[in-house]
Parts: C-alpha cells; structure tokens; sequence
C-alpha cells in the first residue's frame, strides 16, 4: 500500500488483463481502488496481430477516459497469459491468444506515450490475491489459479519471481500420477490433467460413457456435458462416477500442493481460478488432504482467493503502480 507515496491527486494507471476469450480493463488509483472498469472480447481467433492492435486501443482508449474525466494517466500494465519474459516486456508464447515474441511492452510505449509494464496473468493475479485480498497480511504466498489450466505464483513480500525464463510457477505441469493421462503439454500424468477444471470434467465424461467433451465451448442448449461444478454437485448427491473423479481431482491437487509447499514453505496458499467456486467441497477435502501430507513441514493456510476475475486485473494495476 506503499504506491500512495508521491502520487498526484488525478493520477491512475491504465491496467488490462488479457485472457483467452476476454480482456478485463480497469482504471485504478495510487491506493488501489478501482474507478472505472471495461470489458472487451479477445477474439483471439482473429490472430495474434489483430489482438496486439486491440490491447493498444483499448489501452489508448483508456487512457483518453481518465483524461476526459480530469484524471491524469501515469503508467500502463498489461497482464497476459502465457511465457511472459518481464523483464524484457515481451510476450513469448501463449498457446490461447497466439502470442510468439511479441514486444507488448515496446509497442504499447510507443502508442500511449506512457511507461509499461507487462506482467503474467498468474504472477499479477497472486500479486494481488496476496497483498490485496485473500493472502493479504502474510509475507508468504502461493496463489493456485485452477480453471481450464493450473499454474501458480509464489509470491514474497508482494512480488513474484517470473523465473529464468518467466515460467516459473507452472505447478500444473508438476507430475503426479506418472503413466496417467495425457497432459496438453504432451507428457502423461501432469497434475493439470487430472485436476484442472477442464479435466474434471473430460474424466466424468469418459468415465460415464459420455465419451469426450469435444471443444471447449461454452456449452449447447441440450446434452451439454457435465462441467466440474456440475461433478461437485454430483459428488455431493452420492453419484459414484462422480464421486470419484472429485476424489481423485482433490488427491492429485493435495500431491501437487504439497510439492509447492515443500519447495516454498508459504504461510498460505490461496486458490483461485473457477475450481474455487466449488466453495467447501473442494476446500474442506483439500485441506484435509494437504494436511495429511504434510510430516515435517508446517501446515499452510489453504483459503479461497478473494477478488475473482479482478485479480489478474488490479495485479496489472500493481505492477504498474510500482513501476512509476
Ligand atoms: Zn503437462
């Protein structure tokens, strides 16, 4: 909450988190409120040049918006999803919006005229859930975001390492059943392909007969398979297929959390991402599972995270405000 130091009355930062389908757009003060938010799709179908062009004038437009309501636009902070090398501003690789090399940071620069930073959608989604919400007060933080994919960001006195080769944090990828189902990434037994929100339900589906869920679109009028909420609710109820398939999804996140824990010996570990909305029937199964694995090491605080789809948004926000 340091950034309020030396900030003009009328200064805000521009922030965008850019996904897959959508780009979260906000307007955010030196003390992190947020004073006008917008939302625009991606369609990252469109290809990658196309995208660039509309992350800068959604930027550009922004910026024209503080400007018109008398507010004076300092910085810029791009989150996108992907390998992000920080350091360099570049966005590397993203396998859902098409990104290979592209220098976000220069480009957007050169447009708005403004100081940028570009950031991990992870990273500046832990960044935020640890100093403003869920794991806020604690100097040690593991953000797990769980939804079509699994990564993490450990996050340590309010910043996040990007690793080497800004891919650090990729737990998904951390193998936990060797010789079991075949990861995106192509190796076999990641935890992601058991336990991502996507590959809850792709196991229902198979293991009910319903055979593969096909692309992952948002779901037609009839016969839409099940998602991992639904397999939570039908765990509850005592349907055995479904029981299953969540008890294993929970046993193979306890695994993949307990290798995070050993490596980093957070405080709390705070998991987001559109799993978490399973509420108690994930966490309570979790924690317990967490708990049991844990010998010598200290047990973490495992809580939700608290700023939903905010939080890739205001940690852009962030970074800019720490950038100025
Ligand atoms: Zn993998």
């Amino acid at each position: 909450m340091s950034p309020a130091d030396a900030a003009g009355p009328a200064d805000v930062v521009v922030a965008l988190d850019v996904g897959g389908t959508g780009m979260k757009c906000a307007l955010v003060r030196p003390d992190g409120t947020t004073v006008h938010t917008e939302r625009h799709p991606t369609d990252a179908g469109r290809g990658p040049d196309a995208v660039v062009e509309t992350i800068l004038d959604v930027a550009e437009g922004l910026a024209g918006k503080a400007r018109a309501d008398g507010r004076d636009p300092v910085a810029l902070g791009i989150a996108v999803p992907g390998v992000v090398d920080e350091a360099a501003g570049v966005a590397v690789w993203s396998a859902n919006v098409g990104f290979r090399d592209v220098p976000l940071r220069g480009l957007a620069e050169e447009r708005l005229g403004l100081p940028t930073v570009l950031g991990h959608d992870v990273r500046v989604g832990g960044l935020a859930e640890a100093r403003l919400g869920a794991g806020r007060g604690t100097g040690h933080v593991l953000f797990v975001a769980i939804g079509t994919g699994i990564a993490a960001a450990h996050v340590v006195d309010g910043a996040a390492a990007s690793g080497a080769h800004g891919a650090a944090g990729e737990i998904g990828h951390v193998l936990v059943r060797p010789g079991g189902p075949r990861c995106g990434c192509g190796r076999d037994g990641c935890l992601e392909a058991v336990a991502s929100a996507s590959a809850i339900a792709r196991r229902y589906a198979e293991a009910t007969g319903a055979g593969p869920t096909g692309t992952a679109g948002d779901g037609g009028p009839t016969g839409t398979p099940a998602s991992a909420a639904d397999v939570a609710d039908r765990a509850a109820a005592g349907e055995p297929a479904a029981a299953r398939v969540w008890a294993e999804a929970v046993e193979a996140l306890a695994d993949g959390l307990a290798t995070g824990q050993a490596l980093y010996d957070v405080e709390t570990v705070v998991v987001g991402g559109g799993l978490a909305q399973a509420g108690p029937r994930l966490f309570d199964p979790l924690r317990a599972a967490l708990h049991e694995r844990m010998t010598f090491h200290r047990r973490p605080r495992l809580v939700a995270a608290a700023l939903g789809d905010e939080a890739g948004c205001l940690g852009a926000a962030l970074l800019a405000l720490d950038a100025r």
